[in-house]
């Protein structure tokens, strides 16, 4: 019999996960065989993660600052850049507007009394944060020694000094060849690793989709089901039916052929909920699986991992509007304005780990005058929408670079 392949395994093992999930819950929680199964789950699922978050850093450093130094070579680097940026803000601006549609026919929160829930809100108090104290605490975290930003594992501050030193290399050309080539193959070096650890994924997956099932309290989705079902058919929406068509008009590429070359990085995602823990499989799919150029991947891919996220801004749109249903005010145009806006800069905030998006939802809730409080009434429920919403973000990196790389290179141009 023929082995499947990882690619089959992965799907398998989320399969597997949901199903053993399912079957401990119905055994009943406190139950001693769910029990164990959930410390069995714990320890490999968390084993995986600690394995993906040991690459991380090198990678990100290696892959930007290589990455940045190879476009000169292609003298495209300010097209890569410009294209870049725009398409992560096209892209996001089409996931909210996807959101505050959606809002707009199914009115979720409608009917739904804030006084309902006072008991959650009671015992929550949210930290203060006005798009101003956003700002100011966002650009203090760019820039930051960058021994420090890697040691603790601080994403952005090393891409920007990564950036940096791309750049600086590009400048110095012949001068610094040595340097570039060290990181080169460190980075080779690293993307083996992720081989390495890419071949536990399907367990790693299995358990952290077990462990979901069993510690989410899957009946609160009864209350908040509109809202959990609006948000979930709007990622749903985006990341199967838009951002595919996207893709399919600027490169002519099928959504099967990019789902099959895909799917690891984005099962990975829904298991993991962190854009930045699953950056080295995503990385290894666009490169491997879709064949997207190197330096465009080793750019587009870790930089998409922090600032660019659709399930995220989709998300905070859609929750804004929600709170507001449910305390009763109706936001206005500008006001709706306001929210587009400020879910973009949250969501370009968020860091890529399990539930960032909360954090930062409560600037955009303060930017219209919404209570901060009444995120106390989506935490429950966060962890589980989270799945959909990373996987939507990693979805938006992949289909970026893909993009990126059709519309900054020639057709004729052959893939390394
Ligand atoms: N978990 C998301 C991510 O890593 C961020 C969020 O909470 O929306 O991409």
């Amino acid at each position: 019999m023929k082995f499947p392949s990882l690619n089959t395994q992965i799907l398998l093992g989320a399969v597997f996960g949901i199903l053993i999930g399912i079957a401990l819950v119905s055994v009943g929680k406190e139950s001693a065989i769910t029990q164990t199964s959930l410390y069995a789950a714990n320890l490999v699922g968390t084993f995986f993660i600690d394995l993906l978050k040991m690459v991380l850093i090198p990678l990100v450093f290696t892959s930007i600052t290589v990455g940045v130094a190879n476009l000169q070579a292609h003298q495209q680097i300010h097209r890569v850049w410009m294209t870049t940026l725009s398409f992560f803000v096209f892209s996001m601006s089409v996931a909210i507007v996807v959101g505050l549609t959606a809002n707009a026919i199914f009115q979720t929160g409608k009917g739904l009394h804030l006084a309902m829930f006072q008991n959650a809100m009671a015992n929550f108090s949210a930290k203060q944060q006005t798009p101003s104290d956003f700002f100011t605490h966002f650009l203090h975290g760019l820039f930051m020694n960058p021994f420090a930003a890697l040691a603790q594992g601080d994403v952005l501050a090393v891409l920007i000094f990564a950036l940096f030193l791309g750049i600086a290399l590009v400048i110095g050309g012949e001068r610094y060849k040595n340097i570039l080539v060290l990181l080169q193959e460190f980075l080779d070096i690293v993307m083996q690793m992720v081989r390495w650890i890419m071949t536990i994924a399907p367990f790693g997956i299995m358990a952290l989709l077990i462990k979901l099932m069993v510690t989410q309290d899957l009946a609160l989705l009864g209350t908040l089901g509109k809202f959990a079902a609006v948000v979930s058919g709007s990622l749903l929406f985006h990341g199967v039916v838009l951002l595919p068509l996207i893709l399919y008009l600027v490169t002519g590429m099928t959504p099967w052929r990019f789902w099959r070359g895909a799917r690891e990085a984005l099962v990975t995602a829904f298991a993991t909920s962190s854009s930045s823990a699953t950056l080295p499989i995503t990385l290894r799919c666009v490169e491997h699986n879709l064949h997207v150029r190197k330096e465009i991947a080793q750019f587009v891919i870790p930089l998409g991992a922090t600032i660019n996220m659709d399930g995220t801004a989709l998300y905070e749109a859609t929750a804004a509007l929600f709170v507001a249903n449910l305390v009763g005010i109706d936001l206005n145009l500008t006001q709706q304005l306001i929210v587009f806006f400020t879910a973009m800069f949250a969501a370009i905030g968020a860091p890529g780990i399990p539930s960032a998006g909360m954090v930062t939802m409560v600037m955009v809730l303060q930017s219209v005058g919404l209570p901060a409080e009444a995120i106390a009434i989506l935490l429950p429920i966060d962890r589980l929408l989270d799945t959909l919403r990373t996987a939507a973000n990693v979805e938006g990196d992949m289909i970026g670079s893909l993009v990126v790389q059709k519309l900054v290179y020639s057709k004729g141009e052959k893939h390394d």
